[in-house]
């Protein structure tokens, strides 16, 4: 029994695959502050709820099975320079490679495009809860394409005898130095085309994968037994890794983890704004107290509806959605 609690306990943080509960929220949070004097007050409002609301997507994982691809993107699975190549845009990508085979390797690049026009239609709606809920589920996409881990099938060390680095870099890391991280990041821009935008974090995240991979092995074999200890949580004791091991292989990334979640956090701040912008920037202090009926919201979302078809019918209006 107590063989099967050590196991039990090592192994939950492993299930998530992407930033840590911790770094999740904390980064959702941290975007609201970047926002325009416009955007902050409703923001701020809700922050707690786009806090917590920034691990859905990860809950989400194991009710809908369309859910894991938009987490990750294994770049590997398309041969050598596969993130400057690989299509921009969803329609080209599924043209060349099917929906299946992308779906199988993760989409998380064109997902965030995807997320991004739906919080744009949330913000043209002015539907709060759905601003709310999208602005959340989008800052989780953004922060998972920040991972290195995240675009790779090596995902969690498993090709190259490193099982558990995932966990390690993204939850344990961040968990045991956030309060040295500066996270004045400045104030939210406008992007010219967040498709791009998010190839540009995938391939930066993908740039970090080989120290990520490298620097640990380097140190595990340096540091051979002292890379864990023995933690007792209650009657339960874990072995895990080190305080010292974590401490050292930190130092190592000199600041990758920082860098990533700082970068995180000022795309989402990016997009949400961006998405308001493209939305005519609506008022958003009139929802701050306000929450319109059913009624009014079946309304606009058919108003919406028409005005895209409209759109849709004349081809020199219409801009690539990319989905
Ligand atoms: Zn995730």
């Amino acid at each position: 029994m107590k063989h099967f609690q050590k196991i039990l306990l090592i192994t939950i943080p492993f299930l998530f695959f992407s930033w840590g509960f911790f770094a999740h929220q904390k980064i959702n949070r941290l975007a609201v502050f970047t926002l325009p004097v416009e955007m902050i007050g409703f923001y701020k409002k809700n922050i707690q709820y786009i806090s917590e609301a920034s691990v859905n997507p990860d809950r989400r994982r194991y009710a809908i099975p369309e859910e894991a691809p938009r987490h990750y993107i294994d770049l590997d699975e398309y041969g050598d320079s596969a993130a400057t190549k690989l299509p921009r845009y969803w329609k080209d990508a599924v043209a060349k490679y099917g929906e299946d085979s992308l779906t199988r390797h993760g989409i998380v690049p064109w997902h965030i495009n995807r997320v991004y026009y739906q919080l744009k239609d949330a913000f043209l709606l002015k539907d709060p809860d759905r601003i709310l809920r999208i602005s959340a589920d989008l800052g989780h996409y953004i922060a998972d394409a920040h991972v290195p881990l995240h675009t790779t099938k090596n995902y969690d060390g498993q090709l190259s005898n490193q099982v558990g680095i995932h966990a390690f870099w993204e939850s344990r890391l961040p968990e045991l130095f956030f309060n040295e991280y500066d996270f004045f990041v400045g104030k939210a821009e406008y992007l010219e085309n967040v498709q791009l935008a998010s190839w540009n974090a995938v391939i930066g995240a993908n740039a970090a994968l080989d120290s990520v991979l490298r620097f640990e092995r380097q140190l595990s074999l340096k540091m051979g037994h002292r890379k864990f200890n023995f933690e007792t949580k209650g009657k339960q004791t874990a072995k895990v890794v080190s305080i010292e091991y974590a401490r050292s292989y930190h130092q190592l990334l000199s600041g990758m983890v920082e860098r990533q979640m700082r970068e995180s956090v000022k795309m989402i701040g990016d997009v949400w704004y961006t998405a308001w912008v493209d939305a005519g920037q609506p008022d958003l202090k009139v929802l701050i107290d306000y929450k319109p009926t059913e009624e009014e919201l079946i309304l606009r979302r058919e108003e919406l509806k028409k005005w895209k078809e409209q759109r849709l019918s004349n081809p020199r209006a219409h801009e690539t959605e990319g989905n």
